[in-house]
C-alpha cells in the first residue's frame, strides 16, 4: 500500500504530531481494517527512524526489508512467553545499535494471552529511555486495561469508498466491483478487498437496491422473500446489503455529511429514502438486526425474509410522513 492512504487517516496525524514534537514510549493502534493496521504500523515505525517516511533512503528499506537492528517485530497470536516475549524482553533491555532508539511492534496484541500481557506491563509501563512500543489491536477487548491504560491509544478512522474503490481498481478489479465491495466493507479495506475477490455479487447489490425502492405493499413481499437472494446462501448478504443502503438513505434524510458507503448511487438514495422518516429508517435497521439474530439459531429462512420484510414495511407506515 502507498503512504498516501495512510497520511490522510486521523490517525496518523495524531501520531505524526508526536514524531514532531517527541515520540513517547508506548502506543496502541486500533483498527478492525488488518491491512490499514498493518500498513499504518508500518510506516509508523518508519517515521520512528526517518521522519521524513521517504521511504527511499538507507534507514527506510533497512526497516522495510526486516533488517534494521533496532527495530523488533512480534506477533500476539500464539505468542508464548518462555519462546517468544522472555527474548524479546532481553533484547530491549540491550541499547540501540545503529539508531538512537529501539522500537517494538507487536501485531494482533489483543490475542496476547493474558499471562504474556502481564509479562508484557511492567516494560510497557516503564520502558527503557530509548524505547518506543507500538502495539496494534483489532479491538480493545482483548487487551488487560493496565495494558490498555499505560499507552497512547490511537483510533483509525474509516477508509472512505473512493478510497478503497481506487485501491481496488489499481489491482485490477472492475470500478463497479469495487463499489459493492467498498459499500459492503463500511470502510474497512481489507473486509473490501476480501470481499471483492470473494465473488461477484453486483448483480445481487442492484436487486437489493430495486426491492429496497420499489417495494411498498405487503402483497409483494411474498414475491421477494422468494427468490434467490433470499436463499440460505445469500440472505446474510442480503441483510448487509439492506443495511448499508437504508444506513445511507439515513443519511440522506437527516442530510448530515457522515461518512456514506454508497457510491454514485444519489438518484437511487433519493428514492429509497422517499417512503420513509428518520424513525421509520431506525425501525427498519433494527428489523434487520433482529432477522441477523434469528438466523443464528436455524430458523426457517423464509419465515426471517418474511418477517424482515414485513418489519421494514411496517417501519415505513408506521413512522409515515404526515
Ligand atoms: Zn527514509
Amino acid at each position: 500500500m502507498n503512504f498516501s492512504l495512510v497520511e490522510k487517516n486521523r490517525a496518523w496525524k495524531q501520531f505524526y504530531r508526536d514524531v514532531r514534537e517527541g515520540l513517547g514510549h508506548a502506543y496502541i493502534f486500533f483498527s478492525e481494517d488488518k491491512e490499514m493496521l498493518d500498513a499504518t504500523l508500518h510506516f509508523a515505525t518508519l517515521a520512528c527512524f526517518c521522519p521524513d517516511v521517504c521511504c527511499e533512503c538507507a534507514t527506510c528499506q533497512s526497516v522495510a526489508e526486516g533488517s534494521h537492528p533496532d527495530v523488533m517485530r512480534a506477533t500476539g497470536d500464539g505468542m508464548k512467553v518462555k519462546d517468544d516475549l522472555e527474548p524479546l524482553l532481553e533484547q530491549v533491555e540491550m541499547k540501540p545499535v545503529r539508531a538512537t532508539r529501539k522500537v517494538v511492534i507487536i501485531e494482533d496484541a489483543d490475542k496476547m494471552n493474558v499471562v504474556c500481557q502481564n509479562k508484557l506491563l511492567k516494560t510497557f509501563e516503564e520502558p527503557p529511555e530509548y524505547m518506543t512500543m507500538i502495539l496494534g489491536a483489532s479491538s480493545e477487548s482483548g487487551l488487560l486495561p493496565t495494558i490498555r491504560s499505560r499507552g497512547k491509544k490511537i483510533y483509525l478512522e474509516n477508509v472512505g469508498s473512493e478510497d478503497i474503490i481506487e485501491e481496488l481498481t489499481e489491482d485490477g478489479t472492475d470500478r463497479e466491483t469495487a463499489a459493492v465491495a467498498a459499500a459492503y466493507s463500511m470502510g474497512n479495506l481489507h473486509k473490501a478487498r476480501q470481499f471483492a475477490e470473494g465473488g461477484d455479487y453486483r448483480e445481487q447489490y442492484e436487486q437489493v437496491f430495486i426491492m429496497l425502492m420499489e417495494m411498498k405493499k405487503s402483497s409483494q413481499i411474498a414475491q421477494y422473500a422468494l427468490k434467490e437472494n433470499f436463499s440460505k446462501e445469500r440472505i446474510a448478504l442480503t441483510l448487509d446489503f439492506m443495511d448499508v443502503i437504508l444506513s445511507d438513505a439515513m443519511k440522506l434524510l437527516l442530510e448530515t455529511d457522515a461518512q456514506r458507503f454508497t457510491v454514485g448511487r444519489e438518484r437511487e438514495l433519493t428514492q429509497v429514502a422517499a417512503g420513509f422518516t428518520p424513525q421509520g429508517i431506525a425501525m427498519a435497521l433494527e428489523e434487520i438486526n433482529k432477522a441477523r439474530e434469528q438466523l443464528k439459531f436455524n430458523v426457517n429462512v423464509a419465515n426471517v425474509a418474511c418477517g424482515v420484510l414485513f418489519g421494514i414495511l411496517e417501519a415505513r407506515y408506521k413512522w409515515r410522513k404526515k
